[in-house]
């Protein structure tokens, strides 16, 4: 099951640049982290996510937050 276990991260709106190309979404091998236009702040599609912090990692801007519980 994916999902209720798991802690899924969300996109900062403040942080986010919108970067042309997301480096984040790119990270993301299952495709959770959904950008469809180039300049667009992209989201994460939770019922995809796994909560495996790549894309957190990935971002230059610090945008991916997981809020605490
Ligand atoms: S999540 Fe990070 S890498 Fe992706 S568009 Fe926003 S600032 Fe850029
Ligand atoms: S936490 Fe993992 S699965 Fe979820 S959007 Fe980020 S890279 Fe993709």
């Amino acid at each position: 099951m994916i999902g209720a276990n798991y802690r899924s991260p969300n996109i900062d709106a403040e942080k986010c640049r919108a970067c042309k190309r997301c480096v984040a979404r790119q990270a993301c091998r299952l495709k959770a982290l959904i950008q469809f236009e180039q300049n667009e702040m992209p989201y994460i599609d939770q019922t995809m996510c796994r909560g495996c912090m790549v894309c957190r990692e990935e971002c230059p801007f610090k945008a991916i937050v997981v809020e605490s519980l």
